[in-house]
């Protein structure tokens, strides 16, 4: 079963047409990562997704319903969680109390199921989100999203700006999802590591996917990882 199926997608801030008849597939229970330079049209797309900034036309399906036209909360309803780049995590909660606000489906993710993934979290839970270091505030932002036990999770750029061994975890937290059978699209800049942990990998350029394959074909391909800059 596709979670996630986009055809023929076109999408444009104001006059400029940032995404070109884009198809991609996300099967139920992988990881699919979305890969291009920047600017070339990755946030624009999960943002589509999402309903956040609405497609001209195309059609985005979700486990086979059509939600190209639905407003933000209405995907979300489908079931579809969203962890914007950058992160955005309430400054004056403690992280525990930023961890009970999601009120979502039950599932695998609870709170201690959650303090077991990012020990540090747990470590920090009475200290307040402003306190927190980048990447334990990405690791809070993540884990709110887990909390609501989505089907499928978009995750924009989760390691930007993160330290090598922080960027572990976030992957290392991927995989943990998928085994849990959550499907998984992932934008990234780091195109080594976001290649070793996918199933299927889409490449966009100038808003036009001009590669799509098994994750493993493409990370043998050196030459492409070398076109794709910021890769490591
Ligand atoms: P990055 O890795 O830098 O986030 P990206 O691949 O996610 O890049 P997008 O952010 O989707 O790329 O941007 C695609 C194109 O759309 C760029 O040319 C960008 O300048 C343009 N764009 C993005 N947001 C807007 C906006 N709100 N209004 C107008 N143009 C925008």
């Amino acid at each position: 079963m596709n979670a996630i199926e986009v055809s023929g997608l076109n999408t444009f801030y104001g006059k400029s047409h940032i995404l070109h008849d884009v198809s991609l597939v996300a099967e139920e229970g992988s990881v699919t990562t979305l890969l291009g330079r920047n600017g070339a049209g990755k946030t624009t797309m999960m943002r589509s997704i999402m309903g956040l900034t609405p497609s001209r036309s195309g059609s985005i399906k979700v486990f086979g319903t059509e939600a190209a036209k639905l407003a933000p909360y209405r995907v979300a309803r489908l079931r579809v969680g969203y962890v914007p780049e950058g992160r955005r995590v309430f400054p004056n909660l403690t992280v525990e109390d930023n961890l009970k606000v999601p009120q979502g489906h039950a599932g695998p993710f609870d709170i201690p199921r959650i303090y077991q993934l990012f020990p540090r979290l747990e470590e920090r839970r009475l200290n307040r989100g402003r306190q927190l270091s980048g990447g334990e505030q990405e690791m809070l932002s993540i884990a709110r999203a887990l909390l609501l036990n989505p089907k499928v999770l978009i995750l924009d750029e989760p390691s930007q700006g993160l330290a090598p061994l922080i960027v572990k975890d976030v992957f290392r937290i991927v995989t943990s999802m998928r085994r849990e059978g959550m499907t998984v699209l992932l934008v990234e800049q780091n195109v080594r590591m976001a290649l070793e942990i996918a199933d299927t990998a889409y490449v966009l350029d100038h808003g036009v996917v001009v590669h799509h394959g098994p994750a493993a074909a493409l990370a043998g391909d050196e030459g492409l990882i070398q076109s794709l800059a910021g890769a490591s």
